[in-house]
C-alpha cells in the first residue's frame, strides 16, 4: 500500500494558556497515574536534567519559548516531581525567565515569598488536580495516616504535600495539620472553617505522642489516631471541654507532623 509523505511546518506548536487545568484537558489526562511530570514539561517546550547544582534544589534556564529544568540527582522521586512542577510553575508565570530556587522555597507554600508560593501552588493543582483530588479523598471518611498514605500513593507526591491538599480539600472540615522541629512548632494549617481561635500552642504538651517522637529516636510513628484532650493542643479556655484525635509520625528530613481532627462541636 502506497502512503503520501505529508511535510507539516511546526510554526509556534507550544501552546499558549499554561493554566494545570487547561495543560491537563489538552492532553486529555484524566486519571492520577497519567500525571506524567516530564511529558508535561516537554509539552510546553522544557527539557529535564538531571545533574548537580550547587548553590539550589531546583532550576529553570529559559530562552524565549523554550527552556530547559535542571534537578539535583538522588531525592526522593515524589519531591523529584514537585520541584519539576514547581518550576513549570515559574515557567507559566514568567515564560522565558532563569529562576533558580532553593530546598526552602520548594513546596514550603511560603507566606513571604508570593513568586515561590505561587509556583507552589501551581504544582500542587498540576499534580493533585482538585477534581481528581477529591474524589480520591471521598474515598476515605477520616483524615488519618492510612488515608494520607493511600491517597499520597494514587498521586504519587509526598507526604507533605498531599496532606497540605488534603487540608485545603474541604472533605475534611475537622482537620488541622501542625508541623514541629527540635525547636518547637514550625507551622500548621488548618481546614477553612476551623475558628481562628483554635490555634494550636507553641510548644508541646508533656501528654502528646509528637514530643515522645520528636525525642525518643526509637519511638514509633502512630499506627491509629488516638484521643486525647484538646487542651492538650489547645491554650482556649474552653479547650478542656472537648475531646479531640491525634496522630503523629514522622518525616524524615523534616520533623514530625501531627494530624489532629476536632469535635465537630469545636467548629461553633
Ligand atoms: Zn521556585
Amino acid at each position: 500500500m502506497k502512503t503520501k509523505t505529508k511535510t507539516v511546518t511546526r510554526i509556534d506548536p507550544l501552546p499558549k494558556n499554561l493554566s494545570p487545568d487547561a495543560l491537563l484537558h489538552s492532553l486529555g489526562i484524566t486519571v492520577p497515574r497519567d500525571i506524567d511530570i516530564e511529558a508535561i514539561a516537554y509539552y510546553v517546550g522544557l527539557r529535564v536534567r538531571r545533574r548537580c547544582l550547587r548553590c539550589c534544589e531546583a532550576m529553570i534556564t529559559g530562552l524565549g519559548n523554550k527552556g530547559i529544568i535542571s534537578v539535583n540527582p538522588g531525592g526522593m522521586p515524589q519531591r523529584e516531581r514537585f520541584s519539576i512542577a514547581h518550576e513549570l510553575g515559574h515557567w507559566a508565570h514568567h515564560r522565558g525567565e532563569t529562576v533558580a530556587c532553593r530546598a526552602t522555597d520548594i513546596g514550603k507554600f511560603s507566606k513571604t515569598n508570593e513568586v515561590e508560593r505561587a509556583a507552589d501552588q501551581y504544582a500542587a493543582d498540576l499534580l493533585m488536580p482538585w477534581p481528581m483530588f477529591k474524589a480520591e479523598c471521598r474515598q476515605h471518611r477520616r483524615l488519618d495516616l492510612k488515608a494520607l498514605k493511600a491517597v499520597a500513593g494514587v498521586f504519587n507526591t509526598s507526604q507533605t504535600a498531599t496532606l497540605i491538599r488534603m487540608i485545603d480539600s474541604s472533605v475534611y472540615p475537622t482537620a488541622i495539620m501542625i508541623s514541629h522541629g527540635t525547636g518547637g512548632r514550625k507551622w500548621h494549617k488548618s481546614a477553612a472553617g476551623i475558628p481562628g481561635y483554635w490555634f494550636p500552642k507553641a510548644d508541646l504538651d508533656a501528654e502528646t505522642f509528637a514530643l515522645e517522637l520528636l525525642h525518643n529516636p526509637a519511638s514509633r510513628d502512630e499506627g491509629f489516631p488516638r484521643k486525647i484532650g484538646a487542651d492538650a493542643w489547645f491554650e482556649n479556655w474552653a479547650a478542656e471541654k472537648y475531646e479531640i484525635t491525634e496522630q503523629s509520625f514522622r518525616i524524615p528530613g523534616e520533623g514530625v507532623i501531627t494530624i489532629l481532627n476536632l469535635d465537630p462541636n469545636m467548629l461553633g
